[in-house]
């Protein structure tokens, strides 16, 4: 593919979203430069749940058997209530059989993405914070939640607080693990948690808190902290937290989805946001990587298809509804995890009926996620 060899383009922010777009734009052609504040690809992040959308484009990019090696499958999503009670079952293996849904370290999926970018012909540099807009035809702003792209094209905006806050950790993985996405939840928290490939478990855990003032992936936190706010949980969760001696925290904030998405050419160079810098999302549907690895993939597409300003324009009609779509789901789910009193048992008993008399319905509920094929838009 060579269609893109007349575009210079500078993308700023080495991601998911900037790397899956430099390997995409790499492919056909095109001249990228990737500007990283970072002065390495850190071992940063933890787990990721990656649907069958985002592995379409994977496979695209010529990158299923490595992205296969590099993670763990996921058979069944689980959801339990705070006595480890089992409420409802998505089989993912058995009612979307030809689907791959795979979970893996964030830091593996940036070090795969980071290869396939470079040996497709990307430059990659680190340890350059961009602050002004590069010279080039295209600048893409992959710049993450707090982007400076964003706010150039859409003002200065301010998020909200949701009052949830969000301990991540990694612990080793127990032998036999079940490969699933597990979830419990209890009156205002749940947690989550599944294998990853490295010999490694991810837990994310998220409680109702009115007090957070920063938003970021990496401030401290106390393990015993997060015990004692899941102390009440049973099945595999107290042993779990047992063994968990480092812990991050960070604050959840809702962001609307971008108005403006994109700038054609004119006034300096062409602009366009891609993955949280368009749409950061609560992380409650697993689609905040899986939105920026659809999102990189079509904007390359559009580029090929068409000329600059009808391409970014394209770009963001095609993108903006289902992404819409997507983060207010992500909101409605922070509800249904935390429900209280009668509203939960009412809400349980509904999903464990569901569950057991038409299993197969709670799945196609999400066939609008899993179905959409990036690559054939
Ligand atoms: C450190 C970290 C850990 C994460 N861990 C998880 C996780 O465990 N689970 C999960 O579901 N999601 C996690 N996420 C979020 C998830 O990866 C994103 O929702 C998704 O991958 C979208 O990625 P993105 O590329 O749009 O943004 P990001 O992953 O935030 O990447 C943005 C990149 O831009 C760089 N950048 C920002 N400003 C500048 C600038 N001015 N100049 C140059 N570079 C700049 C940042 O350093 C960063 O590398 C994490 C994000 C980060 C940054």
């Amino acid at each position: 593919m060579t269609g893109l060899g007349a575009y210079s383009i500078s993308i700023i922010g080495a991601g998911v979203a900037g790397l899956t777009a430099a390997c995409a734009l790499a492919q056909r052609g095109a001249h990228v430069t990737v500007l990283e504040r970072a002065p390495a690809l850190q071992d940063v992040g933890a787990g990721l749940q990656l649907s069958p959308n985002a592995i379409r484009v994977m496979d695209a990019l010529g990158l299923w058997p490595r992205l296969e090696a590099a993670s763990a499958p996921s058979h069944r999503v689980e959801l339990f209530d705070t006595a480890g009670r089992l409420v409802s079952r998505l089989d993912l293996a058995k009612h979307r059989p030809n689907d791959r849904f795979r979970l893996i370290h964030r830091a593996r999926l940036i070090e795969l993405l980071a290869d396939a970018a470079r040996s497709a012909g990307a430059r990659i540099e680190l340890g350059h914070e961009v602050t002004d807009l590069p010279e080039a035809d295209l600048v893409i702003g992959a710049d993450g939640v707090k982007s400076r792209i964003r706010p150039l094209l859409n003002g200065t905006e301010t998020p909200f607080f949701t009052r949830q806050t969000a301990w991540r950790a990694l612990i080793p993985v127990e032998p036999g693990a079940a490969p699933a996405a597990q979830v419990f939840m209890g009156p205002g928290r749940h947690l989550v948690s599944y294998p990853l490939a490295d010999g490694l478990r991810n837990i994310v855990a998220v409680v109702e808190r009115p007090d957070w003032h920063d938003e970021g992936w990496s401030h401290p936190g106390d393990p015993a902290d997060l015990r004692a706010a899941f102390a009440r949980f049973g099945g595999p969760v107290p042993g779990w937290l047992a063994q968990v001696d480092q812990v991050s925290l960070w604050g959840l904030f809702r962001h609307p989805v971008a108005q403006h998405w994109q700038r054609p050419p004119g006034d300096g160079p062409a602009l366009a946001l891609i993955g949280d810098a368009a749409h950061p999302t609560l992380p409650f549907m697993a689609q905040g990587a899986v939105m920026a690895i659809e999102d990189a993939w079509l904007l390359a597409a559009c580029l090929e298809r068409d000329d600059l300003a009808a391409a970014l324009a394209q770009f963001q009609t095609l993108r903006a509804p289902r992404c819409q779509r997507i983060v207010d789901a992500a909101n409605g789910n922070a509800r249904n995890y935390h429900l209280r009193g009668p509203t939960r048992a009412v809400a349980h008993a509904g999903l464990r009926a569901v569950s057991k008399l038409t299993p197969g319905l709670m799945i196609e509920r999400f066939a609008w996620l899993y179905d959409y094929d990036p690559t054939a838009v």
